[in-house]
């Protein structure tokens, strides 16, 4: 099994940085036929820093020689970061992004950028400029999104962990779709320095990872006050790892019967109910929780992630940054006809979509009212976090979608996200972690959503379900070394 806890055993019997690195980066090349996970496979940068690793003989580091995957909108110094657009296609980033410093710090070695939904709006990958992410459990379905690349690359053991992001859902939603574990840590936990904006208010760059204990090493290594993100907290940061005790007696576990209606799949529903029975004969008390503004969240969300999307998006005119659309015949003509040719349909259509909710006689009617319902749905969390520590439901209402099946029709879509959203609109943390295989053989996954900060208990609540209840089986998309 490709863990972080193998690749140290593994180190520790004396085998290299090199010898775990290349097997994770021909993996990568030989899968990427048929996944398209990867947009930049980094061999030589990989086998620079792996052979630099060797010679110091550092092996203290909580990442020392594990080989990670980022994401294509978060930026990794000298690599390209097109964010799955055209319009960012050559574009290649000056600097790392602090989860980047960090990881780097810890000893990681990175070996590539992962393929992703344009400018991360999306729920299945299909709207990357670079092409669809199979699903590695079935390479006629998505993979989820938009962080698609990331959850197949891990779910297809090329790398143990791997980063994304998470504005509505891309870490947990790909991560549920694939079969792996997806963290959206709390708003201002992570620093967002180096990740491209999206809507800036709900942005959280996430972890993906075989197995809860990496997740919550990578965690540790990438939370924090950041002096670059005005927006990152001063909450000391715990050793996640460290807190997986297997103990959840007494632990509150909400549950919102009202989630587990209308839209959600009988398989889905039946796996979320045996995985509540699971959590009560482990020790949890269950109890029942009311989210009552639940049903507006995916409205408000496709308000302000849009009004904030328009705004962050402007700067892609041609002058500052990647392409431009070359003999314009006076400086506007040129500024539209970038953005044109450079922005695919759905980043158009929320771009437009934002610059409307935004506009005058517009505003109160849409973007006001959405803010408001935005705090009421923070209400409903803090109401509920009262009497549990944390919320169970579905990380997605149906298991992987067939390419092309939810394309030409925005809404079934956005649908997809109807039980992530909240979280970021919340501010709160989620994770989701697989809790079993649907009769096809597709993953489905559970969610569990915290209070602010309360990271340490949904890894122990969700490490306690992964050692009652593994999944043993790989997918049939799988790296032959593991
Ligand atoms: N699927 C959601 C969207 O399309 C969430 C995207 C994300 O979290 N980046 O906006």
């Amino acid at each position: 099994m490709n863990t972080i806890e193998r690749i140290k055993e593994r180190r520790a019997s004396g085998v290299s940085v090199r010898e775990v690195v290349e097997p994770a980066v021909n993996a990568a090349e030989s899968l990427n036929e048929t996944l398209n996970a990867f947009l930049q496979i980094d061999r030589a940068g990989a086998t620079k820093r792996a052979a630099e690793l060797d010679a110091s003989g550092e092996t203290a580091g909580a990442l020392a020689g594990v080989p990670v995957a980022i994401k294509d909108n978060i930026c990794v110094r000298g690599l390209q970061t097109s964010c799955g657009s055209h319009i960012l296609g050559n574009y290649h980033a000056p600097y790392d992004a602090t989860v980047v410093e960090r990881i780097n710090q810890a000893g990681a070695v990175i070996i590539g950028k992962t393929n992703c939904d344009e400018f991360a709006m999306g729920s299945s990958n299909e709207n990357s400029a670079f092409g669809v992410v199979r699903n590695p459990w079935d390479t006629a379905r998505v993979p989820g999104g938009s962080s698609g690349g990331s959850a197949a690359a891990v779910a297809a053991r090329i790398v143990p962990v791997a980063l994304g992001s998470d504005t509505g859902g891309s870490v947990r939603q790909p991560a549920a779709l694939c079969g792996v574990v997806g963290v959206k840590p709390t708003y201002g936990r992570v620093s967002r320095y180096g990740l491209v904006a999206f809507g800036s208010s709900l942005d959280q760059v996430g972890v993906l990872a075989a197995n809860v204990r990496d997740a919550a090493t990578v965690l540790s290594v990438i939370a924090g006050r950041d002096a670059h993100d005005a927006t990152t907290a001063d909450v000391p940061v715990p050793d996640y790892a460290s807190e997986l005790t297997g103990e959840i007696k007494g632990a509150r576990l909400g549950v919102s019967r009202a989630l587990l209606g209308e839209g959600l799949d009988a398989e889905v529903r039946a796996s979320i109910e045996a995985a509540i029975e699971a959590y009560r004969e482990l020790g949890a008390e269950i109890v029942e929780v009311d989210l009552p503004t639940a049903p507006y969240a995916i409205a408000v969300y496709y308000i302000i992630a849009t009004a904030e999307a328009s705004s962050n998006l402007a700067r892609y005119d041609g002058v500052r940054y990647g392409f431009r659309a070359e003999e314009s015949e006076n400086l506007r003509a040129m500024y539209r006809r970038t953005r044109e040719a450079g922005f695919g349909p759905e980043v158009k259509r929320r771009i437009m979509l934002g610059t409307y909710v935004l506009s005058s006689g517009y505003y109160d009617a849409y973007y006001l009212k959405a803010q408001k319902v935005r705090a009421l749905i923070k209400d409903d969390f803090r109401r509920a976090f009262e009497t549990c520590d944390a919320i169970i439901t579905p990380t997605a209402p149906t298991t992987a979608f067939m390419i092309g099946e939810k394309v030409d029709d925005p809404l079934a879509m956005y649908l997809n996200d109807i039980y992530t959203v909240t979280a970021n609109l919340a501010g709160v943390p989620g994770i989701s972690i697989p809790c079993g295989l649907s009769n096809a053989g597709l993953p489905i996954g559970l969610q569990l959503l915290g209070p602010h900060w309360s990271e340490a208990i949904l890894l122990r609540l969700a490490h306690a379900y992964e050692q009652a209840h593994p999944i043993d089986a790989r997918p049939p998309v799988c790296a032959a070394s593991d």
